[in-house]
């Protein structure tokens, strides 16, 4: 029997509820392979217990293990404690975040042809405003930083100002780009997408564009939108690009014309649930954050608190992200058979309560019963 070990981190808010029906799905959707679920603490419960909302034996364990999958965790806003999340991907380089964004029928959005959303979107994962380089107003670091731009750079920063940096490296860049691409030679997409704010930030967000498009032509052979105008008989991956702004629109107006798409963190981040919102919201919408060494599995929302303990979250984010954990490993078979239970669920019309209050002629289940019935639809 194959067997692996998973770093479990079930979450603050509704993570406990959402991680436990996804490992109970994934119990039961592996017959001749098993997985070794190791419980490690982290969150609001880890602080309270531990002391520490990250404490070193969870890092060890991600460490030994290489995998987790991770319920979300609390991030206290505007008290200079850094997200978890964002750490985690830091500390071990998950430099790729990989989210599907597909719909699932008869899901009621707030788009007039959801079906036509099928977005892969690889958002770098840990440079840009994220890397936590920042200063607050008022300090004697931020004065420094603001003199030294003022005197060296002529810059007209004012006093009272805090102050973020944004690194976007060209290494980080072209590994980013080079696994959308990847992604897109190995699964047959038409088109990599490149969202960039480049026309203001040229030296980080241009610069990002340039890189990207250097990696698709040289390395993969892939053809500009121009060069497809000319005729694309060999059915070549189109490379193009988009500002972030307009992409907002393109995704509501053309989502057709776009596939696999590759950008800098905070456009992905905001676009991510953007796109989400179009098949239905954040609910539904799964995270992997991969790297070379390590890789961690998780829904794209948050610990939505005021769900937390009542049995009605919507489970199926975290269960998609559990699927794609399992292809990560190799378990297409099991990974695809998450996926066509969910959507049989879905067309029975069997949804929980974020979806079923959009859908007509839908039955609201709760988080458990919900579960139950996708491990039903699992034969
Ligand atoms: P959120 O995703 O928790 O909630 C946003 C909205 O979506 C709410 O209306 C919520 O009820 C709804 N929602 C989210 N998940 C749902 C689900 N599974 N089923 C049904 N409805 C769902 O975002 P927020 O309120 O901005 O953040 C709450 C906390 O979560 C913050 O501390 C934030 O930092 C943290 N957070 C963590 C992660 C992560 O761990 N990866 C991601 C985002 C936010």
């Amino acid at each position: 029997m194959k067997e692996t070990s998973v770093v479990l981190i079930k979450g603050d808010g509704i993570g406990p509820e959402v991680v436990e029906s996804t490992v109970k799905l994934i119990n039961a959707v592996l017959t001749d392979k098993k997985i070794n679920w190791i419980e490690a603490p982290a969150g609001d419960k880890a602080l309270q217990e531990l002391g520490d909302r990250l404490p070193q034996q969870t890092i060890d364990l991600i460490n030994k293990y290489k995998i987790a999958l991770k319920g979300p965790l609390t991030t206290p806003i505007g008290k200079g404690e850094r997200s978890l999340n964002v750490r985690i991907r830091q500390l071990f380089d998950l430099y790729q975040s990989i989210r599907p964004i597909r719909y699932f029928s008869p899901i009621k959005t707030p788009v007039k042809t959801p079906k036509l959303v099928d977005f892969v979107l690889f958002r770098e994962n840990v440079e840009d405003v994220y890397a936590g380089i920042e200063w607050k107003q008022g300090t004697p670091e931020v004065k420094k930083v603001i003199e030294f731009l003022n005197t060296q750079f002529n810059s007209k920063i004012s006093d009272d100002s805090g102050i973020g940096i944004k690194p976007i490296s060209e290494h980080g860049s072209k590994r980013l780009v080079r696994a959308a691409c990847n992604y897109a030679k190995k699964n047959k997409r038409a088109s990599v997408t490149l969202v960039h704010k480049g026309n203001i930030m040229k030296y980080t967000e241009g610069a990002f564009r340039e890189w990207g498009y250097e990696v698709a032509t040289k390395e993969f052979g892939f053809i500009t939108e121009e060069e497809a105008k000319q005729g694309n008989p060999e059915n070549k991956i189109i490379i193009k690009d988009r500002i972030a702004d307009d992409m907002f629109q393109q995704v509501l107006l053309k989502p057709a014309e776009y596939d696999v798409i590759a950008t800098t963190n905070l456009n992905g981040d905001y676009l991510s649930d953007a796109c989400a919102a179009q098949v239905g919201g954040i609910g539904i919408a799964p995270t992997a954050n991969i790297g070379e060494n390590a890789a961690m599995f998780e829904a794209t929302h948050g610990t939505s608190p005021a769900s937390a303990g009542l049995n009605k979250a919507n489970p199926t984010a975290e269960m998609l992200a559990g699927s794609m954990m399992l292809e990560y490993f190799g378990w297409k078979k099991e990974s695809k058979k998450i996926v066509k239970a969910i959507q049989k669920t879905f067309k029975q019309k069997k949804m929980t309560y974020d979806l079923a209050r959009s859908t007509p002629n839908s039955t609201q289940l709760s988080t458990s019963d919900f579960t139950q019935a996708v491990i039903e639809n699992l034969q």
